[in-house]
């Protein structure tokens, strides 16, 4: 907390809080408790002078959160009232991490100044009332966002489905510090899918929704989810309320969306003006997301290849780090769209490729670009927080600025004939803003801007006469008072006479202590009035001096208050633009992301992939664009790497690869390089490769075989086997699926069986291309079994008893698994490596002795027969009896694992 803390906070204005048991709440207390129980879910942050003070609950919770000493302050219906305080001045600093735990804040300031409550009479209470709602989804200041992310609102509407059949989703996502707006309906695991892509700073649902049973555990396991009364998700209304908010009478205008659609876009928007206090910050209209143009990824998929952040949470490491070379925010954030959301349709994925190539050709266009979009500052941003009347002269500048840097591209552009269509339409927009706004801005602001609007200053001079002739008045008192001080200091022979100011005082007249009599002694004491006396120095103020200060005050406050004008009428003409302005800001956005993703592809020689609608996925030379990197530092080689999954001749499906070899070989890496590389190319990039053919992927899996991790009451194991059992039922022929030792996480021969079952499933009813990486050797025998199954392994020699890691990926299978070879590498205890060696010695005779034979397991591919043949009726009726008996909220992990166990106990058992 701030040091220089008053002890009574200054805005205590109505006399102190009721002392000791009295039953009554003080004015001030009482217009506290109305206010906040007009904003119940909100932290309050009450303003007082030069703090803003939480009371009560919100004092206990805020102190927590932020670490901040929670006192007392009077009592209440005779109890102490806790209440903590953050200084005015660091609020956007306490704000902020509120806001990241996920809170809301209600902002309640002085509507007046406290000297005119005084005069209201002594027991009046200064005017309050909440101005804004702080919420994780509705932020507009730099202070509050990350520049280089989107900060999403989200709603979630529902409409609840008859009988047997599955309810139906419509989602709707707002930036208010962009405003972008999009709507989607969709089933519950795209809902799942777009909230991990999307990854909003808040969601809002129906109380109903939050409540649901089935629905409950997902939202709350989400942060920042926000439960609001049925009728902001009022369906009758909703047309109403999205077509007020544009100030429309209709939104046939949108295209035909949905009742659905329009309850979650209204839903969005009534929350927005909710928390801006009836502001509408500017949104463009609502745009429907397209269902199927997206590459599904799933959330355990997204972490898992680390595309946005790595498993450990930091940016750092992550696929989007490796590939930004944008040099705009707006460019940071657009390019994290596209990652997160990467094209299935070839037609448009190859138009974001012929923009990337035509400025990977010419080079001089590129580095020119570049270096003007470095100019070019936050236009979206700004331009939202100027229309909420948020904005301050520094966005003013960044439109004058943004305007002219647009313009100056488009100009750059245009002497290329012929560009890709991409380009030709970031062109027109760029044009768009009129250039006289920029000019009239460049007119009106002066060089250097302050922060704030109040301050004054930002008002070029010459620009608006008026506004010159107050400023002018203002310095000239300036000098006569410092004239003023002289012809004083000759008057009473006080050499260190001084004329200052204050806040209190205003402008006074300051002598040392030993001078003050003189001043306060006839004849000085007709001229000189004594305000002040302290340890050394004493003050006076005379009239001459009260009636240039107030000159100098009434010049200073009709300066401001021109300025204010100004900057009102530029902000006026600026809104009025904001669907042009907007449009340029997107332009800007995309004309960095095409430029940056030239510039990855010529520094880290990324070729540009063939996308088609075919199965192929043809990679050769590939490269794993993180490790590479971080190999470059090194100075190691990264060794490319092939890959082919396309349909072996004649058959209709892909591939499947099955890689084997020791740990430490690459095989993870291997397989995360190839998914990379198809998100890479259909997000719009090149790829790190020789050659890239890929038939356009629909899905994405990756999964990673874990470690049991049971003891700590969760099993990750569990966890593989769910998400597991995700891909195998959802995975379709254009699907894409790493799995990464699967079945690691068990013992031995249920690991090496579910494997096998997992292969098998793949090849004969996912019928999708996939890398499968493991360490049974035993599954390179399926090869035989399966056409479309392939054996690749990662070479390792061996030499002098160490291995060497080649990480080259061929043909074949592993002979052995070098574990201990890895292990001596780890620095076991030689006695250990020795003893291992004689056991695998053993083993391994055994095994020869009596080999385990695979080649007479029949396949599984005869028989996917249903359920409910395998298993008698009995057998389902007693598993559904068992199952009834469980009850899920009340066990531990460790309980409905071993439940699980027990259920497929009871119905293998039970098996005729
Ligand atoms: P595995 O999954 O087989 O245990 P990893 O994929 O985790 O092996 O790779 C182990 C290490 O080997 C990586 O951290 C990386 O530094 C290095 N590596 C992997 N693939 C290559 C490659 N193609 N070229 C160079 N180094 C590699
Ligand atoms: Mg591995």
């Amino acid at each position: 907390m701030d040091a220089a803390r008053p002890l009574t906070p200054s805005g205590f204005e109505s006399g102190p809080l009721p002392a000791d048991g009295a039953p009554r709440a003080t004015p001030v207390m009482e217009q506290y408790i109305e206010i906040k129980a007009a904003n119940p879910d909100c932290l309050l942050f009450y303003r007082m002078g030069d703090f803003y003070e939480l009371f009560f609950e919100d004092a206990e919770i805020a102190a927590r959160a932020l670490g901040i000493v929670l006192t007392k302050r009077g009592k209440h219906l005779g109890r102490d009232i806790p209440m903590c305080g953050v200084p005015v001045h660091r609020s956007d600093e306490y704000l902020h991490r509120l806001i990241a735990m996920g809170h809301r804040v209600a902002v309640c300031e002085q509507l007046e100044d406290p000297a005119e409550a005084r005069k209201r009479g002594g027991k009046s209470v200064v005017r309050r009332d909440v101005i804004r709602l702080v919420t994780p989804g509705t932020l507009t200041e730099d202070t509050l966002l990350d520049a280089r992310r989107n900060n999403y609102l989200l709603a979630i509407a529902r409409a609840r489905a008859s009988a047997g059949e599955e309810n139906r989703f419509a989602i709707a996502w707002i930036d208010i510090s962009t405003g972008e707006f999009r709507i989607a309906e969709c089933d519950r695991t795209a809902v799942a899918a777009d909230i991990a892509r999307l990854e909003p700073g808040e969601i809002i649902v129906s109380d109903a929704l939050y409540g649901d049973p089935e629905f409950a555990p997902y939202l709350r396991s989400l942060p920042a989810v926000t439960p609001l009364t049925r009728d902001v998700f009022d369906g009758a209304s909703a047309e109403r309320r999205l077509a007020g908010y544009f100030g429309l009478s209709t939104t046939e205008g949108f295209g035909a969306l949905s009742r659905l659609e329009l309850t979650a876009a209204a839903a969005c928007i009534t929350y927005v003006e909710r928390t801006q206090l009836g502001q509408r910050p500017p949104l463009s209209p609502p745009v429907r997301e397209p269902q199927g143009t997206t590459l599904l990824i799933d959330q355990a998929t997204r972490s898992n290849l680390e595309l946005v952040r790595t498993l450990s949470g930091e940016r750092r490491g992550s696929l989007l780090a490796a590939i930004d070379c944008s040099v705009t925010s707006a460019g940071s954030r657009l390019l994290a769209q596209r990652l997160a959301a990467p094209l299935t349709d070839a037609g448009a994925i190859g138009d974001r490729h012929d923009a990337v190539a035509f400025f990977v050709a010419n080079a001089g266009a590129r580095g020119e670009m570049r270096e003007r979009l470095k100019a070019a500052p936050d236009l979206a941003r700004s331009l939202a927080r100027l229309v909420v009347d948020r904005g301050g002269p520094r966005d003013l500048a960044a439109m004058r600025d943004g305007i002219t840097a647009a313009a100056g591209l488009a100009a750059e552009l245009e002497r290329f004939p012929d560009i890709a269509s991409e380009l030709a339409q970031v062109m027109q927009s760029l044009r768009r803003p009129d250039p006289a706004i920029a000019a009239e801005l460049a007119a009106a602001l002066a060089d250097e801007l302050p922060l704030l609007r109040r301050d004054g200053g930002f008002v070029r001079a010459s620009y608006d006469s008026a506004l010159d002739e107050a400023r002018a008045l203002r310095d000239e008192s300036r000098r006569v008072i410092a004239a003023l001080q002289g012809r004083y200091a000759d008057m009473t022979a006080v050499r260190a006479l001084k004329i200052r100011h204050n806040n209190v005082l205003g402008y006074f007249v300051e002598v040392t202590a030993q001078h003050g009599d003189k001043l306060m002694a006839p004849p000085l004491n007709a001229t000189f009035i004594h305000r002040q006396t302290l340890a050394g120095q004493v003050r006076f103020t005379t009239t001459e001096l009260g009636e240039l200060e107030a000159k100098i005050a009434n010049a200073a406050d009709r300066a401001l208050g021109l300025e204010l004008a100004s900057f009102d009428k530029l902000a006026t003409v600026v809104t009025a633009a904001s669907a042009d302005i907007k449009d340029a800001a997107a332009a800007l956005a995309t004309l960095d992301v095409t430029t940056a993703l030239a510039q990855l592809a010529v520094e880290r020689h990324y070729v540009r992939p063939e996308i088609d609608g075919s199965l192929d996925f043809i990679i050769e030379g590939g490269r794993h664009p993180v490790v590479e990197q971080v190999l470059a530092g090194d100075g190691g080689p990264f060794v490319a790497n092939d890959c082919n999954l396309s349909p072996p001749p004649q058959a209709p499906h892909g591939r499947i690869y099955l890689l084997t070899g020791p740990n430490m070989a690459g095989k993870s890496t291997y397989l995360r390089q190839n998914a990379l590389i198809a998100i890479l190319a259909q997000m719009g990039s090149f790829v790190p490769a020789r050659r890239a053919k890929i038939g356009a992927v629909d899905r994405l899996f990756s999964r990673v075989g874990a470690a049991d991790d049971i003891a700590r009451g969760r099993s990750t194991f569990m966890v593989e086997m769910v998400e597991t059992a995700a891909i195998l039922n959802q995975a379709g022929e254009r699907a894409l699926v790493i799995l990464d030792e699967i079945g690691r996480g068990t013992a031995t021969f249920d690991g090496l069986s579910i494997a096998w079952a997992t292969i098998e499933h793949l090849h004969e009813t996912n019928r999708c291309r996939a890398l499968f990486a493991t360490h049974f050797h035993e599954l390179t025998a399926l090869a035989a079994k399966l056409p479309r199954l392939f054996n690749a392994t990662v070479r390792v020699k061996e030499w002098q008893g160490e291995v060497v890691f080649l990480h080259e990926v061929v043909p074949g299978a592993a002979d052995r698994s070098y574990g201990i070879q890895v292990a001596k590498l780890a620095g076991l205890p030689a006695t250990v490596i020795e003893r291992a060696k004689v056991v695998l010695a053993k083993l391994e005779a055994d095994d020869r002795a009596s080999p385990r034979g695979f080649d007479d397991l029949p396949l599984f591919a005869a028989a996917p027969r249903p359920a409910s043949v395998a298993i008698q009726d009995s057998a389902v009726d007693s598993v559904v009896a068992a199952l009834a008996a469980l009850h899920p909220d009340e066990m531990s992990p460790r309980d409905a694992l071993e439940a699980l166990y027990a259920l497929k106990m009871r119905a293998a058992v039970q098996k005729p």
